[in-house]
């Protein structure tokens, strides 16, 4: 954009591809096209400005608006030589476009301009008066639902019932006077619904048309769109007015939409839909089942042949895969949109790819075409293939994956139990965007209308959700809540299974087997590798999850919680025991025991890991959670005092009683725990260190490598706790070292999950030789919430109010705990330069947080191993730094 100040309206000759902040996707790309000669109808945009604008002063449009409008009106009919309401009728559609595409869930309104004069002009001009009739009922039907609200089931039935009287099944099959007696009957329903006439006066119209388009921006559907897909709220629609051309004028015409590569698997293929002699939303909404674009080349060979070019022109000069609205007028085509096209994960991660191989796209550009998100969908599970269940239907696979759930009938329903975490599957005859907020949450999607570029499609394809779609056998029956295939019935809450990969349909649930990563996958991730900054490690306490950590690609392990090892059915009587100790010899009799367990998983761990880092956090929890809870013991006592019983037991059970009634804490989140147990029991941190050093030399005997030993203090928030732990775990260190008469490089540091530990980390760096944030800790002391507490109560409230952004816990809260983090690298390497820093909490799995950690400047990151791919695809994306792109 140049400095020019933004204006209301744009001729589309005045556009371009990068001006869609004030064009809307749509807009922008629709003069990018006229620009490179592509046959386009011609208009005018009225900009996201107007709109916001309109917004903030509720409702009311900007001084000068209308008349910037009128005046693009008359330019706009002095350049296609007709007239809106005159005899050569200019008719026009009015479509809604935003910044980033929300498919379908926003309003357009087609054939703005005819009346009842009009009618007959457009008859004897195309010489072919159904046309006109049928452009004139779909205008009335379209005006009066999205400009005036009537509701549009109301011209639904009198279609449905006109075309039941008239014994046809398709729109098509309707003659020119059954058309005429639709647009009267349209005209009564909608003065009976409105207690008043639909505007006929052209202009009038355009002004409602343009007002219903700005205030779809804010339909309960939209919103719910554009919170599911991050978009803000404020940016606005912009309203593009075009010329309209007709698919509907007869056999030598059509309406369509593809794709330039299959956006299911990403193949490099024809991919689309057209029908004949129809108009825009007829493909999209399911009404009439389109056919597949190969079949076009035998209808309409020269606009096909046309249209092959410029799919290919397209995706050439976006650089991407288009998804791509035609219409055919009287043979001659025309593009009325295009997009980059949304795709599944597993197709996006194919179209990087070959097109890095085709030479399109470098590999930087590559990693900025997928989405963290859509890694994550490859993660997800799909049917076990061993199954050998036949489906009870097949319809068209529209989104790939498997969703196995019960049985609902309408979004609001699916919406109300899914958000309650139940699994369901949506079923309906077919989806329109209203039904959003019940796919969202819904396993997946089953229709029994529409093809594979339908609403229901296209919106489960972007949220990655197992759609299949038009699976013409199954009988819905709403009212009665049955869903029938065949001769079996099934009713809500019934188990069903879909593969959105084949379209097959399960009357059962089946079982689903972890994904495979694929061959785009792995490329991928590796050419992050080459471009990221941060290093990846894994969270992982057993051989089996650092093995699979290892084979995702974790760099080492970031933090190995000991405490499992404490809690194991053969450990817990010795840990018992070590903690009921009266004396120091008892303890440390106790402690003799556990060693050698200790020791044994240390040494599986670090087979897994050999050659790379561990970093090992010594006992964390409160010793408490090793012992039995208060009240249960409380209650034993008393059972084993009624009963009278073994007096023996009894005096055990009080004992025990009495131990834990000791330890027991009212917060235990803030008691004793951590660093501060070992500060009491200086001989636990003893004996986990022995037992570390131990099993490093053990692994190096065996295997001749063992790992880079990191040994890590919890929950330090004074110097002086690093400073005694470093002394007890060093001492340790050299004794075990001297008595096998080997060396180790061993490294100690302290994990950063308090404020004061961050605020005074510049005197905790003097004893670390490393950082690892605890995230998830330092969220809920830095916050103050409790994480247990919080999640099922008033925290999930706050996300869904939007209180906050999102929930803490999940992405980092960067201004508040963020900040903590960031002075505590910066304090931290104003004492030690340099100073190794990771973050160990959940949020090291996290893309956004990623980004944040990138900007933070600390080393590495660790996550659970199955996000591993995850985070090293997530430091690379945040080296490129890649916006957000606006998509059309
Ligand atoms: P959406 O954003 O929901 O796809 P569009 O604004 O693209 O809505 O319009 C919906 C349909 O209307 C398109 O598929 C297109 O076929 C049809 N349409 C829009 N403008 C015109 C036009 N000028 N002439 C003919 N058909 C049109
Ligand atoms: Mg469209
Ligand atoms: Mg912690």
């Amino acid at each position: 954009m140049n400095d020019e100040a933004a204006k209301y309206l744009y001729d589309m000759s005045e556009g371009r591809a990068d001006m869609k902040v004030l064009l809307g996707g749509k807009g922008a790309n629709l003069a990018e096209m006229k620009r490179l000669g592509i046959p386009v109808p011609d208009g005018f945009t009225v900009s996201t400005v107007a709109c916001v604008d309109t917004m903030e002063a509720h409702g009311r449009w900007p001084d000068g608006l209308w008349d910037d409008i009128t005046a693009a009106v008359a330019r706009l009919e002095e350049r296609t030589g007709r007239t809106l309401g005159g005899e050569k009728p200019l008719l026009l559609s009015v479509r809604s476009g935003a910044v980033f595409s929300m498919p379908g869930m926003m309003d357009t309104i087609l054939n703005l301009g005819i009346g009842d004069e009009t009618v007959h002009a457009l008859a004897s001009e195309a010489d072919n008066p159904r046309f006109a009739w049928d452009s004139y009922r779909r205008f009335l039907q379209m005006y009066g639902d999205v400009v005036e609200g009537v509701p549009p089931h109301v011209y639904e039935d009198e279609l449905t019932s006109l075309k039941a009287r008239r014994g046809v099944a398709q729109d098509t099959d309707l003659s020119t006077e059954d058309l005429q007696e639709l647009v009267a009957t349209f005209k009564d329903v909608s003065r009976r619904e409105l207690g008043r006439d639909l505007p006929t006066d052209p202009l009038e119209q355009l002004r409602g048309a343009v007002d219903a388009v700005f205030r779809s921006w804010d339909t309960p559907r939209a919103r719910v769109y554009r919170k599911a897909n991050n978009i803000p709220d404020d940016l606005g629609t912009a309203v593009n007015v075009m010329q309209m051309v007709f698919g509907n004028r007869g056999d030598t015409s059509a309406t369509g939409v593809c794709f330039t590569r299959n956006p299911s698997t990403g193949e490099h293929e024809l991919y689309g839909e057209f029908l004949v002699n129809a108009q825009g939303e007829d493909v999209v909404s399911g009404i009439r089942t389109p056919r597949p674009l190969a079949e076009m080349e035998g209808v309409l060979p020269e606009a096909y042949a046309q249209l092959r070019q410029t799919m290919h022109d397209l995706e050439a000069h976006y650089k991407d895969m288009q998804d791509i609205e035609f219409t055919v007028e009287d043979g001659t085509l025309y593009l009325l949109q295009t997009r980059n096209g949304k795709r599944t994960a597993a197709a996006a991660l194919r179209v990087a790819r070959d097109m890095v191989q085709e030479g399109v796209l470098t590999r930087e550009e590559a990693l900025q075409r997928v989405e963290p998100s859509q890694l994550d969908q490859l993660l997800h599970p799909a049917i076990d293939p061993q199954h050998g269940r036949s489906p009870v239907t097949r319809g068209l696979p529209a989104s790939p994956g498997a969703a196995v759930g019960e049985l609902v009938f309408d979004a609001d329903t699916a919406a109300e139990r899914g958000g309650a975490g139940e699994p369901v599957v949506l079923v309906r005859y077919e989806t329109t965007p209203d039904d959003i907020h019940g796919v969202i949450v819904a396993q997946g999607v089953l229709t029994a209308h529409g093809g594979m570029t339908s609403h229901a499609a296209v919106v489960a394809r972007g949220m990655g959700k197992p759609c299949v779609a038009g699976a013409s056998a199954i009988r819905i029956d709403t009212s009665e809540k049955t869903l029938t295939i065949g001769d079996a019935v099934y009713h809500e809450g019934d188990l069903l299974t879909l593969d959105g990969t084949t379209g097959d349909v399960y009357g059962e649930a089946l079982e689903l087997v972890p994904p495979q990563i694929n061959e785009d996958f792995e490329a991928i991730v590796s050419w992050a590798d080459d471009v990221r900054r941060l290093g990846v490690r894994a969270n992982a306490d057993t051989d089996e999850d650092a093995a699979k950590a290892r084979e995702l690609g974790a760099e080492g392990i970031g933090l190995c919680r000991t405490e499992h090892m404490f809690m194991a059915a053969d450990r817990l009587p010795a840990v018992r025991r070590m903690i009921l100790a009266e004396t120091e010899d008892e303890r440390a009799a106790a402690l003799e025991q556990i060693l050698p367990m200790q020791q044994e998983d240390f040494e599986g761990i670090f087979t897994a890991m050999k050659g790379l880092p561990v970093t090992v956090r010594l006992l964390d929890p409160p010793l408490h959670e090793f012992l039995p809870d208060l009240v249960e013991q409380s209650l034993l006592v008393q059972r084993l005092e009624l009963t009278g019983g073994d007096a023996q037991e009894l005096e055990r059970a009080r004992v025990l009683l009495g131990q834990v009634k000791r330890l027991h804490e009212q917060n235990p989140m803030l008691g004793t725990r951590g660093c501060r147990l070992a500060m009491l029991y200086p001989e636990i941190p003893d004996m986990q260190t022995r037992a570390i050093i131990r099993a490093a030399l053990a692994v190096r005997e065996r295997e001749g490598e063992t790992v880079g030993v990191e040994i890590m203090i919890p929950l330090v928030a004074y110097a002086s706790e690093i400073k005694a732990q470093r002394e007890i775990v060093e001492r340790a260190v050299a004794d075990e070292l001297q008595a096998a008469g080997a060396s180790l490089d061993v490294t100690i540091g302290t994990m950063i999950e308090l404020p004061r530990a961050a605020i005074v980390a510049d005197q905790i760096a003097e004893h670390a030789d490393f950082f690892s944030f605890g995230t998830n800790d330092l969220t809920q002391t830095g916050i103050g919430i409790s994480r247990d507490d919080a999640e099922g109560g008033f925290l999930t409230h706050y996300v869904t109010d939007e209180v906050i952004p999102s929930n803490p816990f999940e992405s980092i809260d960067q201004d508040g705990v963020g900040g903590l983090v960031q002075i505590g690298v910066d304090r931290g390497r104003s004492a030690r330069p340099g100073l190794k820093m990771g973050v160990c909490g959940e949020h090291g799995g996290d893309p956004e947080s990623i980004q944040f950690f990138e900007n933070a400047g600390l080393d590495y990151v660790s996550c659970s191993p199955f996000r591993v791919p995850i985070a090293r695809f997530a430091a690379a994306r945040a080296v490129l730094k890649g916006e957000r792109r606006a998509d059309g």
